[in-house]
């Protein structure tokens, strides 16, 4: 029953922050040398709260634009429903859920644009590291920082190995090494060989059927980012319920 409640608080949660990241991903999803995006697409400027930030993907003055908001909604809702359920009353499922809807952001960006902003990496990785740090002091915490804190290491570190001799790596990945690295090692050193694996394989998998359906030619940029991300959910959704 309790866990009853818990996932349906993070329905809610998902879906108000996801309603959110349509008007963040568009202002995002720009090339590195051009500044965020500062008005709609015709040319209104943002307003309102966070400097703007905050606030519906849809113009006051004449349309809405950027990805759709009701599907964002139903998705990032769908991803907190399921860290929620399989973490159950832990204290790490709030930075989970603080981390989730970033997550999504920084998928949606990078599959937009083909990056991922330090704005939001960086900040992540040390949030992440920092609440699991609380989190691991209370009680029922189920998981451990010290390997939080090591995994954060040694996935960024392989991620930069991985950049300097791959072409499918960029730096941002790096970056994003760290966010994940530090939540798949909260649940220990096998989550985070098993989050790496079924991202790269995730990965490895849509590049496969972009190849059969032909279009061979866009493999070379299929962004990294939203795998890895998907791979550390499904790390972190089998290390909850591990025994
Ligand atoms: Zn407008």
């Amino acid at each position: 029953m309790e866990t009853f409640w818990i996932t349906a608080m993070a329905v809610l949660w998902g879906a108000g922050t996801g309603l959110l990241i349509p008007r963040a991903a568009y202002r995002l999803s720009v090339q590195p040398e051009e500044p965020w995006r500062a008005a709609c697409p015709a040319g209104h400027p943002f307003a309102g709260a966070g400097n703007g930030w905050l606030g519906r993907a849809r113009c006051a003055d004449c349309a809405s634009y950027g990805p759709s908001m009701p599907v964002l909604a139903a998705g990032t809702a769908a991803v907190c429903a399921v860290l929620a359920a399989a973490t159950g009353a832990r204290p790490e499922l709030v930075v989970w859920l603080l981390i989730a809807p970033v997550g999504v952001l920084l998928a949606i960006v990078d599959y937009t644009a083909h990056r991922l902003p330090d704005v939001l990496t960086l900040p992540l990785a040390a949030a992440a590291l920092v609440l699991l740090g609380i989190a691991a002091l209370l009680p029922d915490a189920g998981g451990s920082w010290t390997s939080a804190l090591l995994g954060s290491l040694i996935l960024g570190a392989s991620a930069f190995v991985l950049f300097l001799i791959s072409n499918r790596f960029g730096f941002g990945d790096v970056k994003l090494a760290l966010v994940l690295g530090a939540v798949l090692g909260w649940y220990g050193w096998t989550l985070i060989l098993i989050g790496a694996f079924v991202g790269y394989l995730l990965f490895a998998l849509y590049g496969i059927a972009l190849i059969l359906r032909g279009r061979v030619g866009r493999t070379a940029t299929i962004p990294l980012g939203p795998f890895l991300l998907a791979g550390a959910l499904a790390g972190v959704l089998l290390g909850s319920n591990a025994p």
